[in-house]
């Protein structure tokens, strides 16, 4: 780029650089919750015998097309541009189609099931819970059109919840019957708002023209009754489809996780067949209580390049997953960084010794810098919220000691010589 004027230099102290609008910077605590959030997340699936897939953050743009010219993902949310090369390159918008993507090019045997976990990107208008850049969790899993899959991975998502400690998480389940199943009713709901056009909203308008399933998502006022008298699913759904319904409900029951049935739920993508579902969590407003959901989407595959492979998942946001824990007050950051806190008031030697023997336990502990008083590196290790202390001056470091204190209400403290100090924090930790 040429600059022709002069550009406007801003000094350091009135001008501060903020992150992107959309975009946040998720510190500690809040960052260690967020691993804990994947790290229980991957435990969940992975005892299912889910294994983790990290796809590319960007993919060739016709990728995402597949999902379908029609949703609004793919049509005014994503970030695409051109390389250096030519090529249109889009930042990912969700993860399905890229590891649907990474499947069809490695073809690993059947049947495939796949977890991940990291970013994506849309440009949407953003508020709370809703961000430009938001994470999700998620699974795949390709190969069996068994309904008891579509059961499992449901189930999977719903004792993931639980096992954060939400309550409140209202599961929706629907079947959008079979491609043809599904080509009949946009039919049967294109013939009726059509004849109805006038009354709809403009943005309603607008999307009846591209995605009739759509119009069922307005949450406008004026759709409102036309939606409500619409034509429902359900009394399109062939006997097949209705039996595999029927044994993902009943799989379901089987394992007491209890659901809705929603003949509204219909979901984005434009290859989702079958089941789909979302969970709703009860304490987030409606803007944004949607904190995950998925479905069967048995022709991307193909349209991938693979052999014709059905495919079921979902994605969880992570955002409005940890808002929802917020509202239940469950599922809290942790309250400290380390477990063990040094203060070397005789020199600073024996705190690079201490910290270190300490940190080869697999123990967490930090230490205060800079030679600073005693009084001093009390108070940061109070700060640092660690259980104990461990401190050191002139006459324990004469006797081959060290004191262990109890940082928590009156926890007492105890000397204890050099061999001592592992077993000591081990038994006070417990
Ligand atoms: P989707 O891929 O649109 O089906 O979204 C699945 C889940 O991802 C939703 O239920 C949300 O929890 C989350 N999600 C989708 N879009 C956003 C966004 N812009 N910001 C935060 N979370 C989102």
């Amino acid at each position: 780029m040429r600059v022709s004027a002069p550009v406007a230099f801003t000094t350091v102290s009135d001008h501060v650089f903020r992150a992107p609008k959309g975009t946040r910077d998720i510190l500690w605590p809040d960052s260690a919750r967020w691993r804990a959030l994947v790290e229980s997340f991957s435990e969940v699936v992975g005892s299912a015998g889910y294994l983790e897939v990290i796809p590319p953050m960007f993919e060739h743009i016709e990728v995402f097309q597949r999902l379908g010219e029609a949703t609004d993902v793919v049509r005014k949310e994503m970030y695409a541009f051109e390389d250096k090369a030519g090529r249109v390159i889009a930042l990912r918008p969700e993860q399905t189609a890229s590891v649907v993507r990474g499947f069809a090019q490695h073809r690993p045997g059947l049947p495939y099931k796949a977890w991940y976990a990291g970013p994506n990107f849309r440009y949407e208008r953003s508020q709370k819970g809703r961000f430009r850049q938001f994470d999700q969790v998620g699974v795949e899993a390709l190969g069996p059109t068994d309904p008891h899959l579509d059961a499992e991975v449901i189930t999977l998502a719903w004792r993931f919840y639980e096992r954060l400690g939400l309550r409140r998480v209202r599961l929706l389940v629907n079947s959008l019957g079979s491609a043809e199943d599904r080509v009949r009713y946009i039919d049967a709901l294109q013939a009726y708002f059509s004849a109805d056009r006038d009354a709809l909203s403009e943005e309603s308008r607008a999307t009846l023209e591209v995605n009739p399933l759509r119009v069922l998502d307005s949450r406008r006022e004026p759709d409102a009754a036309l939606i409500d008298a619409a034509p429902q699913m359900p009394d399109f759904l062939s006997d097949d489809a209705a039996a595999h319904f029927a044994s993902v409900t009943g799989a379901l029951d089987a394992v007491g996780v209890p659901y809705s049935v929603s003949p509204r739920l219909v979901r984005g993508l434009d290859y989702y067949v079958r089941t789909t579902f979302e969970f709703a969590a009860e304490a987030l407003d409606a803007a944004q209580n949607a904190i995950g959901g998925g479905g069967r989407y048995d022709g991307l595959a193909a349209e991938l390049g693979a052999p014709e492979t059905p495919g079921v998942g979902f994605a969880l946001g992570v955002d409005r997953t940890l808002l929802a824990c917020d509202s239940e007050g469950v599922f809290g950051p942790p309250a400290a960084a380390v477990d063990v806190f040094v203060v070397d008031a005789s020199g600073g030697t024996e705190a690079v010794v201490l910290t270190d023997q300490i940190r080869l336990v697999g123990l967490r502990v930090d230490r205060a810098w800079d030679s600073r008083s005693m009084k001093a590196q009390m108070k940061a290790a109070d700060r640092s919220a660690a259980a104990l202390a461990v401190i050191v001056g002139d006459d324990e470091k004469a006797a081959g000691t060290v004191i262990v204190r109890d940082l928590r209400g009156d926890g007492g403290q105890e000397t204890v010589t050099r061999d001592q100090i592992i077993e000591t924090l081990r038994a006070r930790l417990r």
